[in-house]
């Protein structure tokens, strides 16, 4: 039975990695042990995490000036973890959504937070492109991808000061000159593997500057000394990453998949804009490749769509809890068929309830 997969995270990941790294679970590398049961300082682990990282650079073209980690905490932790270790006096952060509020929640624990623009009155409909980052600040902090409400920037700030990115939910979705960010994270479980590991992208450079004192684990200068195996790393969500690396890198990369990623998100968008019932409130230049947010505009009509839907194999449309509506996360990995397939439902839905 084919399942539509629109989950907003943990979110649909290419069906030969998860047919491989089931494979792993029960014989790794045809070694007789599972995956679950080799040491993770072993040869075997550590060609794991060397090819993880190297396909991560290629992929991305960064070169030695960054360090690659796994770690764990989700990108929550680096919410934290950020401003630990990079935070002297103050940070500009950009207010766009429900994860950058986390992460500017966690900042103000270590300084002060310079908010440049929120997009709180409007809803978070709207991202600017006009906010001025001031000189005197140790960071700038974005958030690429707003998962929640279905934004994402197109256009970073050239700026002097270090940009850090969370990229979350557009990792490896799309071309960008990566350089230009001086530190990047990413939880694993919206568009690379399992829950349970973050990928930090760190340019060495920027760290050691911080008088205080940082508890090892959130140290990011003991992880690149460590080679991530500070502590047990997640050796599943590691090694599914490598799996979904390879299959972006056979793909033909971040061009092939920002190409796809486009035309997918422009077919649904068309059809919610095309549509009488439908509507998305996002900002037409901030409208996000990832997560399509949609509203039906009679609310009294959401039965008979949940309905119809639902029995259609379709998971994972509702909109977050906040928020409500409808929300199709449209990672790399779901077919475009599943996109098509969603827009015969709603053009059948529009013809059979518009009046
Ligand atoms: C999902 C998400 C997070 C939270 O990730 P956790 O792994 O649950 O900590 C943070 N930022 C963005 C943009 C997200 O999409």
């Amino acid at each position: 039975m084919k399942i539509h997969n629109f989950n907003a995270g943990p979110s649909v990941l290419p069906k030969e990695v998860v047919i491989k790294s089931a494979k792993s679970v029960i014989d790794f590398n045809e070694s007789g042990l599972s995956l679950l049961e080799i040491s993770h300082r072993s040869i075997d682990f550590l060609e794991i995490i060397e090819k993880t990282i190297s396909l991560v650079k290629r992929i991305m073209n960064l070169n030695d000036d960054y360090a690659i980690l796994f770690l764990q905490g989700g990108a929550t932790l680096q919410f934290a973890m950020v401003p630990y270790n990079l935070m002297n006096k103050q940070a500009a952060y950009l207010d766009t959504g429900f994860w950058s509020k986390n992460a500017i929640k966690e900042a103000k624990k270590f300084g002060k937070v310079k908010i440049l623009f929120s997009g709180k009155n409007n809803n978070y409909t709207y991202i600017s492109k006009n906010y001025k980052i001031p000189y005197n600040v140790d960071y700038f902090h974005c958030t690429s991808n707003n998962t929640i409400v279905g934004t994402q920037m197109k256009i970073f700030p050239k700026t002097s000061i270090p940009i850090i990115c969370d990229m979350s939910s557009d990792i490896f979705s799309r071309k960008l000159n990566f350089c230009q960010f001086s530190l990047i994270y990413a939880s694993a479980q919206k568009n690379v593997s399992s829950a349970g590991m973050t990928i930090v992208i760190v340019k060495k450079d920027i760290l050691g500057k911080i008088k205080r004192n940082i508890p090892s684990y959130m140290d990011y200068k003991i992880h690149i000394q460590n080679n991530s195996i500070l502590n047990t790393p997640n050796v599943f969500s590691i090694y599914t990453s490598m799996l979904t690396l390879e299959w972006i890198e056979k793909k033909g990369g971040l061009s092939f998949l920002e190409k796809k990623n486009q035309y997918k998100a422009k077919l649904l968008y068309n059809e919610i804009d095309k549509s009488n019932l439908f509507e998305n409130i996002i900002h037409r230049d901030d409208r996000s490749n990832m997560n399509v947010s949609f509203f039906l505009k009679e609310k009294n009509l959401e039965k008979e769509f949940n309905k119809m839907w639902k029995k259609e194999n379709i998971v994972g449309l509702d909109g977050h809890r906040f928020l409500g509506g409808y929300r199709a996360s449209i990672y790399n990995a779901l077919p475009l068929e599943s996109i098509q397939f969603l827009i015969e439902i709603m053009k059948e839905f529009d013809r059979k309830f518009s009046s």
